[in-house]
């Protein structure tokens, strides 16, 4: 069994993020980075590293030995290397990669023309295994595909292109998540998928992300670079006349010689011929509860109130139990009906701190 079957809610970051070996580690934050735009505590920066790629800067009064600096330099260099390579683009300036400290989220790119705003813990030891892996590039590709795209960002794609080509260069498995959730019946309709983005649930972004991911990559093995390099140009030019949808399904079938709905059938098949672990599928249930809890609408009414949660217990709470789902996969103590509780209290306990704010 792959690490990447048994560790679930490999998400995210955009996110998702300091390239470990699991999907575990890695999707996670990415995925947190690409959909929360709460809090953006910039501090001033102190220390900086930078060459003629990538400037990283990091928060202030954070001792970071200088050689822990130089590796992570190294690593986020070599990640533009690589995403500049395989989509054929030279970014016009340096890379500002800004490390940021933030209390409970984290937060990504927002558009943002060559900053990354990255909320994740800065490694300060040259032990750390993070600073020998490949780097995940997730956020970095956005800033390509914006300045790619211009004006014609079609979400789900941003999303699907940043997966795609940074889990090429972590060389992750595909089409896992995406089997998954076939075989949960989340996974919608190509047409919809392709277009379909979904900024209020993490859940929602999910599948979105990683069935994009899947779909890409299904286009990339099968019909090669550089027919994912003419649809990832050609999305550029797509936002003038007609549907948005018809027009990406008819750039897909032009780069591809192949109707929409025969390509559908051969994804499909490939996501049916891989196994999948019981165990994924619960978690992947389980996130889709927590979601429930509808925490994005919280934070968003602390910002709109310009206030902080309060309660290190809530906190806590929602620390602890997006590692226990995120390690459900692998971890066998623990229990399903177990965490299905502790969802249930803490969609309450939102339901309440959110009651209690609009109250303010
Ligand atoms: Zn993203």
């Amino acid at each position: 069994m792959h690490e990447e079957e048994t560790s679930y809610l490999g998400d995210g970051g955009d996110n998702s993020m300091r390239a470990k070996s699991t999907l575990r580690i890695v999707a996670w934050p990415v995925f947190l980075v690409c959909i929360l735009v709460v809090g953006m505590p910039v501090n001033a920066a102190q220390t900086e590293i930078a060459n003629d790629y990538v400037a990283i800067r990091f928060p202030d009064g954070l001792d970071v030995p200088r050689e822990v600096q130089q590796l992570l330099l190294e690593r986020i260099t070599e990640s533009i290397c690589y995403l500049e390579g395989f989509l054929e683009y030279t970014f016009p300036r340096q890379i500002q990669y800004e490390y940021v400290e933030s209390s409970f989220l984290s937060i990504g790119t927002f558009g943002l023309p060559n900053i990354v705003r990255d909320s994740l813990p800065v490694p300060i030891d040259t032990e750390d295994p993070n600073l020998h892996k490949p780097f995940n590039p997730h956020e970095i590709i956005h800033l390509v595909n914006h300045d790619v795209w211009q004006d014609c960002v079609i979400a789900s794609m941003d999303e699907g292109f940043a997966w795609l080509v940074s889990y090429l260069y972590l060389e992750f498995p595909l089409h896992y998540e995406a089997s998954c959730l076939l075989a949960l019946g989340e996974l919608p309709p190509l047409e919809f998928l392709l277009i379909e983005h979904h900024q209020g649930s993490r859940f929602k972004y999910r599948v979105s992300a990683r069935g994009n991911l899947s779909f890409l990559g299904l286009l990339y093995e099968k019909f090669g670079h550089r027919a994912i390099i003419r649809l990832h140009k050609g999305l550029a030019e797509i936002c003038g006349e007609g549907m948005v949808r018809d027009n990406v399904i008819s750039l897909i079938e032009e780069c591809t010689s192949t109707p929409l709905a025969e390509l559908e059938h051969e994804w499909h098949s490939v996501l049916h011929a891989t196994e999948v672990h019981p165990r994924y599928l619960a978690a992947l249930l389980l996130h889709k509860e927590y979601d429930k809890a509808d925490l994005l609408t919280l934070f968003h009414l602390c910002q709109y109130y310009n206030v902080e949660i309060d309660d290190p217990m809530f906190i806590a709470e929602v620390q602890s139990l997006e590692s226990d789902i995120q390690n459900f996969v692998k971890d066998e103590s623990l229990n399903e009906d177990d965490l299905r509780h502790r969802i249930q209290a803490l969609r309450e306990w939102a339901t309440e701190m959110r009651r209690r704010m609009r109250g303010i």
